[in-house]
């Protein structure tokens, strides 16, 4: 509806004896009143009650940055490529993502942030993949920043997900401050999508199919913070 419409014009009412009483005009008036802040209340909050508008995906490492390798797999191809997967995911639900990096480059931490931090209602979710001395270390985790509920709401959304179709270890969600998530402005989270230096986590995250569901599983997480 559109308010202008239903204003009273003067025309009307000096032409002729309005047959509305006093209180009833006022009420009336109360009620525009009351319609226009309701109209303006909607077009100020998002659309669809929405906590974010745009996904930033950062696909950890890059270029001279190789993140960890271990059995010939190499961190920062399996961020990429997890990341390119999820972006395909939402941008196919009609949500807006951009990566921070697109191919295999050295892209700085701040600049990282630089990128997130040029969009307003975004979640910014960096992908990582871990690696421990003790190979037998295995499983999946989530952090946020420490402080941040947001932070920890999208972790635990992300953490949900993860790991529900697919034999895994739960390692939970976890404060950490890590730069990249204090310095991007949005609700921001790091997933660690599996440890590499674990044989049997490794030989798995090195397929297609994996990634696949990873990427399933993270884009879900994404939209079920929504
Ligand atoms: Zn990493």
């Amino acid at each position: 509806m559109n308010p202008n419409r239903s204003r009273p014009r003067k025309k009307r009412s000096t032409g002729r004896p309005n047959q509305l009483p006093i209180w009833s005009r006022r009420r009336s008036l109360w009620a525009l009143l009351l319609a226009g802040l309701g109209i303006l209340g909607v077009r100020v909050a998002p659309a669809s009650g929405a906590r974010f508008s745009r996904v930033v995906l950062d696909p950890g490492h890059g270029g001279k940055d190789g993140g960890s390798k271990w059995y010939g797999v190499t961190e920062k191809d399996l961020t990429l490529d997890v990341a390119q997967r999820v972006q395909r995911l939402l941008q196919a639900k009609g949500m807006p993502t951009v990566l921070t990096r697109t191919s295999d480059v050295f892209v700085e931490l701040d600049d990282r942030a630089i990128k997130a931090n040029k969009y307003s209602d975004v979640v910014f979710v960096s992908i990582h993949f871990n690696a421990h001395r003790d190979r037998s270390i295995k499983g999946i985790e989530t952090f946020y920043y420490p402080g941040s509920n947001d932070g920890k709401a999208l972790a635990s959304a992300i953490q949900k997900e993860l790991g529900s179709r697919i034999r895994s270890t739960d390692r939970g969600v976890k404060p950490a401050k890590l730069k990249v998530l204090r310095l991007t402005k949005g609700t921001a989270a790091l997933v660690e999508c599996g440890f590499i230096s674990n044989r049997w986590e490794c030989q798995r995250c090195a397929t297609t199919w994996f990634r696949q569901i990873l990427a399933e599983e993270i884009a879900e997480g994404i939209l079920n913070y929504r």
